[in-house]
């Protein structure tokens, strides 16, 4: 099969899902090419609830979370769907980090309260805290699945071809245009947008020199609440970093952030009983309001470049989104707006997420 359009975007999971939406709706011819199953839990996308929040120590991350949330909520209306459950989030950690998210909060002219670990547990007595804490009411969780599956929707019905279980095999950049070829046939466009996560580096070899893509095997654990307790997301903003969240079905996930094992994304590792010991006995020591025995157990890819930062940007006619990490998919809406306006042949005047290293954004490290 031999198919033309504006657009060719290899990889429909957040990131692809996203573009394919905005451009769609934009009007453009899309084809998405995917390599698993829609819904697949291959990737760095699947499963329930992903943190969404402005409380960044990062500027840049705390301003384009805040456009984030309009977007989500434009995408709700959109399909009709509940896809944020505002419930507030704590940080805990050191003061100097909660300090900076503090003032970036302020600057995004949103409301929150830094208060010592007692007051905290007199307000959240489900937790106990050994460091002041920073509550904002304004963050929460956006359902990934459901987030994936509404792209999509909006993607298809504004015309676009979303193929799935369809591995690109060759990418053929030529002059003024591109040729992509999957299992299914042919794919000729103006661009191509590479969003195709762990597997982007191997995709763009030889096409497009990425910085290293880390890709580590991340487990999170789901624990049973002791009782119905209000719970916000949290995140312990020391050594190592945890963090947890409410998902719709009343278990609360928990798992620590980057301590996974390094992977082929093609061969995956089952649940480390040692991790789930240790995520166990943190909660035993500090959730009290959790059982600490966890009842289930899933793994998720994180694609990482060494700053934590993204790569979102176009050299000739490949357009690249990539390295989103452990915390990229509440930006989703707005990496997609980001990668439709580089297909569509914009530029993006001081690009912090340029693939070049000398004008790349250089902020604090530590995202989630
Ligand atoms: C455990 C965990 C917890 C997280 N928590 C949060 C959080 O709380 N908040 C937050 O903001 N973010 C969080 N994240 C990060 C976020 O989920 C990811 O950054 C985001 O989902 C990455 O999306 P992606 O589209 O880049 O990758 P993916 O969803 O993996 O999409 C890449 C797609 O490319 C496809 N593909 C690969 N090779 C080919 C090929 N040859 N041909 C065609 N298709 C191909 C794959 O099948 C896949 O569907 C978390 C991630 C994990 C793993």
């Amino acid at each position: 099969m031999s198919t033309t359009a504006d657009v060719v975007i290899i990889g429909c999971g957040g990131a692809g899902s996203a573009a394919a939406a905005e451009l769609a709706r934009r009007g453009r011819t899309v084809v998405g090419l995917d390599a698993f199953g829609r819904g697949h839990d291959r990737g760095s996308s699947h499963g329930t609830e992903r943190i969404v929040r402005a409380a960044y120590t990062d500027e840049m991350y705390s301003l384009m979370a805040l456009d984030s949330f309009d977007g989500w909520r434009d995408l709700e209306r959109e399909t009709d769907t509940r896809l944020l459950s505002m419930v507030g989030s704590i940080d805990t950690g050191f003061a100097r980090e909660l300090a900076d998210i503090s003032t970036n909060l302020t600057t995004c002219g949103l409301p929150h309260e830094l208060m010592d670990a007692a007051e905290a547990e007199r307000r959240f007595p489900f937790f106990r805290f050994e460091h002041p804490v920073l509550w904002q009411p304004n963050s929460g969780t956006v359902h990934a699945d459901g987030a994936v599956a509404a792209f999509q929707r909006v993607a298809r019905a504004n015309g676009a071809d979303l193929r799935f279980d369809d591995p690109v095999i060759a990418i053929d950049v030529r002059a003024g245009g591109v040729r992509v070829t999957s299992t299914s046939g042919v794919v000729e466009a103006g661009s191509v947008i590479v969003t195709a996560g762990a597997w982007a580096d191997r995709l763009l070899d030889g096409i497009l020199a990425l910085p290293e893509l880390i890709v580590t095997d991340e487990q999170v654990f789901f624990f049973r609440p002791r009782a119905e307790y209000p719970w916000p997301t949290f995140i312990t903003r020391t050594v190592p970093e945890l963090y947890g969240l409410p998902t719709p079905g009343g278990l609360m996930k928990a798992g620590e952030h980057y301590t996974g094992p390094r992977v082929d994304p093609d061969v995956r590792t089952a649940p480390s009983v040692e991790a789930a010991e240790r995520v166990s006995s943190w909660i035993a020591a500090n959730v009290p309001g959790l059982e600490p025995t966890p009842v289930d157990a899933t793994t998720c890819l994180y694609a990482s470049f060494p700053d934590e930062d993204f790569i979102i940007d176009r050299v000739g006619d490949v357009v690249v989104g990539v390295g989103l990490g452990g915390h990229g998919f509440k930006f989703l809406p707005e990496i997609g707006r980001r990668l439709a306006d580089l297909a569509d042949g914009e530029s993006w005047r001081g690009n912090p997420f340029s693939i070049d290293r000398e004008s790349r954004h250089v902020g604090p490290s530590g995202h989630k």
